[in-house]
């Protein structure tokens, strides 16, 4: 049953519920932090579907994170009932794309088996072939450039020379680009970009694919790039339906080529566009919303827009400056202690979020939260599927899905040791790369004794090769596709590899007593593995078949696993970690967007930290700060050493983006967290809206939602409690102050 029109509206107030029903064909919410976007983008979805009645499986939904979708898809579900929203396309811009890729590749030459190179992947790739290459490059940035030129949407051609590169320079770029691209094809590999510019490639060519979608949803619309752009139009080009909701503020991803320019773009290229703001925030204590937006205002190029606080004042954040990193981490796990104490443990670890610039700055807090017993998660960065443990066992499972993969072979090759040293290792995948073979053929080969004269493989070696590796990767590959049979379960399979790798041996031998760690990793990636299995339902997401036998079924546990982990930017588990214990989140600022916690501290505000060292776009590096800022609801903490830890000890600077606040915009120290406090805590906790009694400079919006629904006749218009706007909408009255900021 779904939920009915009006119980829909309930949640909404007068501006998200015309977006909610808009009919034009284009809708852009363009709106701040906190303003219900996502809510609103959500609540369409479910009225396209409930309403209008289009099928599930003709919309497509984008949204940033694999944790967003997640999310997103259970909204949805909780709305419509009957699993409906199963059917949905609901997912990152990649994971889309792969799943197109996946299903109809093939009309485009894709093998079906294709692989997905991640980043760390991609950046050995160009190392190596750096190297071989002789490029006086550095390979990062070698990396930088490829990406760039792939996501503007000219994968096809290697570019030429711009402004910046010498001769030198831009030819070795592009010779390592061109040679990049010829070992992916290869190895059938696509990596992040290819799997959009393929899709690109794709839906031009083979429009029918798309045929039956009837309407394109996207959040946070502002960190799209070029390519994706463009898929967002190919997606959409049966019948240009489109929503987008985002916030040019927040966009934290030019680096990754996301372009603001884009927002434009779509107003020029679908004129009659449905614009649409969103004006309240229903997130952030008021004084909270008040220091973020004086952070985000220093921009004065900005696109300018209204946000006004629906809560009361609050507490007002707090700025703290500590001695060191250490201390620093001393004073956040003292507040996150005395937090829970005096709020009688209604706020627990759930609720709170430390968020930081770089990964690399987890380190004190992490001791710290581990030395007072605190359970944490970390997200974002710091990957668990690059643990080496984790990343050997996915390694196997690679090459046992592709053999031709040749990074991942030989990074296994020796591991659990096989007398095969780095040197040989390197021999062995340059003498494959000079055939032109892949290092799975070149040692199949070496094994049967088709050896080269000048041989680079020990014989004891080979025989290990050939007696263990090579007959494991066989035997698995054959029990997971068998020829005739019912296919052995993935976590079979990697119970049978750790037992025949001996691996729980192999980790004692190579880590000591450290080991425990480890294995209790690789327990817990098989708990993971043992629930995405349990979770995969293929069949309930397949894309339409086609009247074309080129089609496949993405029948394949393994790939869709491999997918999922190359996908996902952290190792996905329910929310309340092992055991239900709540635990605190430590998070990068990238990670963190589009979510919400009552607690936020952001450690390690300094000039070097934020803006960072290593980026020159100041802009971006405020509105990172703006988007961690606003991440907050009740309790926001910043704070900065004075000193650096390590040998220098140098004098760190505040960040300048919070250097010339008013004074009074920040409390120096930690509040008193007493009882009106606590209450108003206890309020956001509740997830309820302030009564009349706490409002700030904002007005309750739940009121009269239904009679606004539409556009209302001005002279029926009832003051003061709506007056009109050019446009016939109803809004809230003059004497709450409307100011553009
Ligand atoms: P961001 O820019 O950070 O992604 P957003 O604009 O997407 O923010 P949401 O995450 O959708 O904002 O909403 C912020 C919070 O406000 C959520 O907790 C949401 O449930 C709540 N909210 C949104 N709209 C309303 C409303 N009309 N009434 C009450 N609560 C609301
Ligand atoms: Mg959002």
């Amino acid at each position: 049953p779904g939920t009915g029109g009006n119980d829909l509206f309930k949640s909404l107030n007068p501006a998200q519920s015309r977006a909610v029903s808009s009919r034009a064909p284009t809708v852009a919410i363009l709106a701040g932090p906190g303003s219900g976007k996502t809510h609103t983008l959500t609540s369409r979805v479910v009225w396209l579907i409930d309403h209008v009645g289009i099928r599930p499986c003709d919309v497509i939904v984008a949204t940033f994170t694999v944790k967003a979708s997640n999310e997103m898809r259970m909204r949805i579900g909780q709305a419509l009932g009957n699993g409906r929203e199963k059917k949905i396309v609901l997912g990152t811009f990649h994971s889309i794309a792969r799943k197109y890729l996946a299903t109809y590749g093939q009309r485009i030459g894709l093998d079906p088996k294709f692989g997905i190179a991640d980043d760390s992947d991609s950046r050995a790739i160009i190392k190596r072939i750096c190297k071989r290459l002789d490029a006086q490059i550095d390979p990062a940035m070698a990396r930088g450039w490829i990406s760039k030129r792939k996501a503007k949407g000219t994968s096809d051609e290697p570019p030429n020379k711009t402004k910046k590169e010498n001769g030198i320079e831009s030819k070795a770029l592009a010779q390592c680009y061109q040679e990049y691209q010829a070992y992916l094809e290869r190895s059938n590999l696509l990596d992040y970009d290819d799997l959009l510019t393929r899709c690109v490639e794709l839906l031009r060519k083979c429009p029918d694919c798309v045929r039956n979608i009837e309407t394109v949803l996207i959040d946070e619309y502002q960190d799209t790039n070029g390519v994706q752009y463009e898929l967002m139009k190919l997606f959409a080009q049966q019948n240009r339906r489109i929503t987008i909701v985002g916030d040019p503020d927040q966009s934290i991803y030019g680096w990754r080529s996301a372009e603001i320019r884009n927002l434009h773009r779509l107003l020029a290229d679908f004129p009659g566009t449905d614009e649409i703001s969103l004006e309240e925030n229903y997130r952030s204590s008021s004084s909270i919303l008040d220091a973020s937006l004086k952070v985000i205002q220093q921009d004065e190029e900005r696109y300018k827009k209204a946000l006004l606080p629906i809560h009361a004042k609050g507490t007002r954040p707090v700025l703290r400056m500590l001695k060191s990193s250490t201390t620093e981490a001393d004073w956040i796990v003292s507040e996150i202690k005395r937090i829970k104490l005096m709020s009688g443990h209604m706020v627990n670890s759930n609720d709170i979020a430390i968020l930081l610039r770089s990964a690399s700055l987890s380190r004190h807090i992490e001791s710290a939260l581990g030395r007072e017993g605190i359970a944490y998660r970390m997200v974002g960065g710091f990957k668990f599927y690059e643990r080496a443990e984790i990343k050997t066992i996915l390694d196997y499972l690679r090459v046992i899905y592709q053999p031709d993969n040749n990074d991942a072979l030989a990074r296994i090759m020796n591991v659990p040791k096989r007398g095969i040293g780095d040197v040989t290792a390197r021999a062995l995948l340059e003498e494959a790369e000079r055939n032109s073979m892949s290092l799975w053929e070149l040692l199949i080969k070496h094994c049967r004794g088709e050896r080269a004269a000048k041989t680079t493989i020990r014989k004891q070696a080979e025989q290990k090769i050939s007696g263990s590796l090579i007959k494991l990767v066989t035997n698995l590959q054959s029990q997971l596709r068998p020829s005739e049979g019912t296919p052995v379960n993935l976590v079979e399979i990697i119970n049978l590899l750790l037992k025949d790798l001996q691996f729980e041996k192999h980790l004692e031998e190579t880590y000591g007593p450290e080991y425990e760690l480890r294995w209790a990793n690789v327990q817990e990636f098989v708990n993971l593995v043992t629930e995405f299995v349990h979770q995969d339902k293929p069949e309930e997401e397949m894309l339409p078949v086609l009247e074309d036998t080129q089609q496949t079924s993405d029948d394949n546990v393994l790939a869709r696993f491999l997918a999922n982990v190359a996908l996902a930017s952290d190792k996905q588990t329910d929310d309340d970690g092992k055991d239900g214990k709540p635990q605190v989140t430590v998070s990068t600022i990238h990670a963190a967007k589009g979510l919400e916690w009552p607690v936020v501290f952001i450690p390690a505000v300094y000039k070097g930290s934020i803006p960072h060292m290593r980026s020159d776009d100041d802009k971006e590096e405020r509105r990172l700060l703006y988007v961690a800022m606003t991440r907050a609801q009740a309790l926001l903490y910043l704070s900065c050493p004075l000193y650096s830890s390590g040998g220098s000890k140098e004098a760190l600077q505040a960040s300048p983006f919070i250097e010339n606040l008013p004074s009074s915009t920040f409390l120096r120290k930690g509040p008193s967290l007493d009882r009106p406090v606590m209450s108003e805590i206890a309020r956001i906790l509740s997830r309820s809206l302030p009564s009349e009694a706490h409002i700030y400079e904002g007005i309750p919006m739940m009121a009269a939602v239904e009679d606004n629904l539409f556009p209302v006749d001005p002279s029926q218009a009832q003051e003061p409690s709506s007056v009109v706007n050019t446009r016939g909408y109803a809004q809230r009255p003059e004497q709450h102050k409307r100011q553009k900021i």
